[in-house]
């Protein structure tokens, strides 16, 4: 039987790869609805391709340019921030959360309350808001669907009824472009360099996370929501081959790991198909080319952004919120050019030195926290400029 499908953020990297999948199961998916922030031509070149029925463009003003992309089709189209967010309302079977960000929070969480799948990529809204995702997943009874690739294969191996039986969590870590440079290397990093992932192609954000390996902070977090397991009982290995995707291990001693090419498609497939295999079109891993597997530690002092994830677990969600505003905040100046790699990290760590210690539960506290924290990252980069040009 056909599933209807929605995808928020069908541009992006995650949103391209799903409907890599959605091709390869033409008689599986229809697209009912696409959305993406303000890449007009993609969106209207995917929206006649697969036929949706709904496109919505989130930023107002290319509302005109998209209908006139769509004209002579009977694509309904709508334009808006609000517009992206009653996507939901159209309730589709399956929803591919792949916005980049915290933007994706509201959207996400309208399709959680409509009780169907929810696959989700976007990282973000769980870690600053991973309680309010799961409360409102358990009230409507939506299946969240891991598609971030550590915590699909951790939904492959791990076994719920024996959930007691788990000594640990493994989140594996390619390390990233700079896993071997020094830290003076590092705070001379290019955006060009940081950009350039070893094993996987991604999006802009998520790359620049990869290098400083905020990317697998956040996934802590990440974890530590979705699986409902204290911080102690999950642990980061670096694996630069990127074959094993994470693993768990039971306390008989048996570790349980999933394997597979780095290509997103795979854990895409395996959350559109769940609870079946469908079809995918990446390539088969050919062991015979992989003459090792290797691991290593992180190294804490190239690395600082794991231990921060444990530290603000630790502290409490609004921490959580901070590091992740911060951090939007800090690589948006980065890829910018506004400021440098090594300064990424200082505004993560000052904002996170003046968040005030407040419980936040509701939707509407966790967003006005999120703000006051991105002001006060955009503070600190504004007076970072200033004190470099009175320096020069
Ligand atoms: P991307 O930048 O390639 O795409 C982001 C998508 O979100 C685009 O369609 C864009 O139009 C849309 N978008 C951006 N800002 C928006 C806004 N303010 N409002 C509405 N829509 C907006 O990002 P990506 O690499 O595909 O990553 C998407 C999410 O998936 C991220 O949270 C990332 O951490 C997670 N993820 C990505 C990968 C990957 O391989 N790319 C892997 C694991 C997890
Ligand atoms: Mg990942």
């Amino acid at each position: 039987m056909t599933q209807t499908l929605t995808i928020q953020g069908s541009t992006g990297s995650v949103g391209q790869s799903t409907l890599d999948v959605v091709r390869e199961n033409p008689d599986r998916f229809s697209i009912l609805a696409i959305t993406a922030h303000s890449n007009v031509e993609s969106l209207a070149n995917q929206a006649k391709e697969f036929r949706a029925k709904h496109v919505v463009i989130g930023d107002d003003s290319k509302y005109l340019a998209l209908k006139e992309l769509l004209s002579g089709t009977k694509i309904e189209i709508a334009a808006g921030k609000k517009a992206i967010i009653e996507t939901a309302s159209l309730d589709a079977d399956i929803t591919m959360a792949a916005i980049v960000g915290m933007a994706g929070l509201e959207p996400v969480l309208a399709s959680i309350r409509q009780g169907k799948k929810v696959a989700i990529a976007n990282k973000e809204p769980l870690v600053a808001a991973g309680d309010l995702i799961l409360s409102e997943a358990r009230k409507s009874g939506a299946k969240l669907l891991p598609v971030d690739s550590e915590h699909n294969a951790i939904f492959q191996v791990l076994e719920e009824n024996n959930r007691a039986a788990i000594s640990r969590l493994i989140l594996t870590a390619s390390g990233g472009p700079f896993r071997t440079w020094t830290l003076e290397q590092m705070a001379a990093a290019t955006k060009a360099q940081a950009l350039t992932h070893p094993n996987w192609s991604m999006g802009a954000k998520i790359s620049v996370d990869s290098a400083s390996m905020m990317n697998k902070a956040l996934e802590v977090i990440e974890a530590h929501y979705l699986f409902t397991m204290p911080a102690a009982q999950i642990d980061v290995l670096v694996h630069p081959q990127s074959i094993i995707h994470s693993m768990v291990e039971y306390r008989d001693g048996s570790i349980l790991a999933q394997m597979g090419p780095s290509d997103m498609r795979v854990p895409i497939a395996h959350a559109l198909g769940w609870p079946n295999r469908i079809k995918n079109a990446s390539q088969s891993l050919d062991f015979t080319k992989i003459n090792s597997l290797t691991f290593e530690a992180v190294d804490p002092l190239l690395f600082p952004a794991i231990r921060r994830a444990y530290d603000c677990l630790d502290a409490g969600n609004h921490a959580c919120i901070a590091l992740n505003a911060a951090n939007e905040i800090a690589v948006a100046a980065f890829l910018d050019e506004r400021i440098g790699f090594a300064d990424i990290g200082f505004v993560i760590a000052s904002v996170l030195e003046r968040a005030q210690t407040t419980k936040l539960t509701d939707l509407e506290s966790i967003l006005a926290f999120d703000q006051k924290m991105r002001e006060s990252a955009q503070t600190c980069i504004l007076n970072k400029q200033t004190s470099t040009r009175k320096a020069v």
